[in-house]
């Protein structure tokens, strides 16, 4: 059944068969689990095809590459971008933060795709080293090689997070964002981060398909997000996040009708992070709040080779 613009798309009604995940997180960025462990759940959990979306590396699907082979798992190559709106919502703050995904269904990604990855990566470091120096002058005694504990390949504000609760600073993971780490908080450092734009760009030209994560999460609803939705397509996403643990059916309801509008394709996918966020279950979610068939991903590989076969002028 094709999803994206006919039939209804309900969550739950493939009960026992084969479930994919496109949305899920290795300890190669802020997840608990090994990329190998995750090939191993996701054998365990009867899912078919899984999309490792680390954010701003291909670390954890490099890495799981030979043990989803050995395993027969489908292992799609993705990413988890971070980037920026380029206009604040809020005047005098910072432009707010937007995840986007990138696929590779029909090619893997260029070799200048995971070069730029690599700068993402250094401009990350480079503001770890000045985090843990304002969180010093804060009288907060951490040093980024206690984050390295946790964030062995890459390490995030969330690992320094764990390091602040670890060391008592804090009480809880969210209190360090709040205190220290959000962007407005006591430590805030800025760092380069692509535009939305210019990250739906390089990962169109690198072969992929831009999708846009968990929608619910954007500072824009209602008629901005309809003006932020064309002005997106306009630079090429293809792809909505239509299905995420944090969706209510409400959610998805309304996204899959923005989805439908825009002919933009419907992605998705449980965000697992292990651990680190507990009550999310690889392949169904929070409470079994997804169950996603594998026709979704045959439906995104169809519309991108159809896209494919248009540029090249075939059609
Ligand atoms: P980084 O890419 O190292 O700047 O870390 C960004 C990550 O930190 C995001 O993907 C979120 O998981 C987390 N994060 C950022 N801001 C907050 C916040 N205000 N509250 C909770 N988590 C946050
Ligand atoms: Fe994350
Ligand atoms: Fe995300
Ligand atoms: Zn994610």
């Amino acid at each position: 059944m094709p999803i994206s613009t006919q039939g209804s798309m309900s969550i739950g009604d493939v009960d026992g068969a084969p479930l994919i995940d496109l949305h899920s997180h290795t300890d190669r960025s802020d997840g608990s689990t090994a990329p190998e462990d995750l090939v191993r759940l996701a054998i365990r959990e009867s899912i078919e095809a899984l999309a490792i979306t680390d954010h701003d590396t291909l670390a954890g699907y490099d890495a799981a590459l030979p043990a989803a082979a050995d395993c027969g798992l489908e292992l799609i190559c993705a990413v988890e971008l971070s980037t920026r709106l380029q206009e604040q919502t809020v005047p005098g703050k910072r432009a707010p933060s937007v995840h986007l995904l990138g696929y590779w269904l029909l090619s893997p990604p260029s070799v200048e795709f995971r070069w730029w990855l690599e700068s993402q990566q250094q401009s990350r470091r480079q503001r770890n080293v000045k985090l843990v120096a304002k969180l010093r002058q804060l009288g907060v005694g951490i040093t980024l090689q206690d984050a390295e504990v946790y964030g062995r390949t890459q390490v995030g504000r969330p690992h320094f997070a764990r390091v602040l609760l670890d060391k008592g600073y804090v009480s809880s993971m969210q209190e360090a964002f709040d205190v220290y780490l959000a962007d407005e908080a006591r430590a805030a450092v800025e760092r380069d981060e692509p535009s939305l734009e210019d990250g739906i760009r390089r990962i169109t030209e690198s072969g992929g398909m831009a999708s846009l994560a968990h929608p619910v999460r954007l500072p824009q609803s209602g008629p901005d997000l309809v003006n932020l939705l064309d002005r997106l397509v306009a630079v090429g996403l293809q792809g909505f996040e239509v299905f995420h643990s944090d969706h209510s059916p409400a959610d998805t309801q309304l996204y899959l009708d923005l989805a439908r509008r825009f002919d933009l394709i419907p992605t998705g996918g449980t965000d697992f992070h292990g651990e680190n966020k507990p009550r999310i279950r690889l392949g169904t979610g929070i409470d079994s709040n997804i169950s996603l068939p594998y026709s979704l991903l045959e439906n995104m590989r169809e519309k991108c080779a159809a896209k494919q076969q248009r540029m090249s002028g075939t059609v």
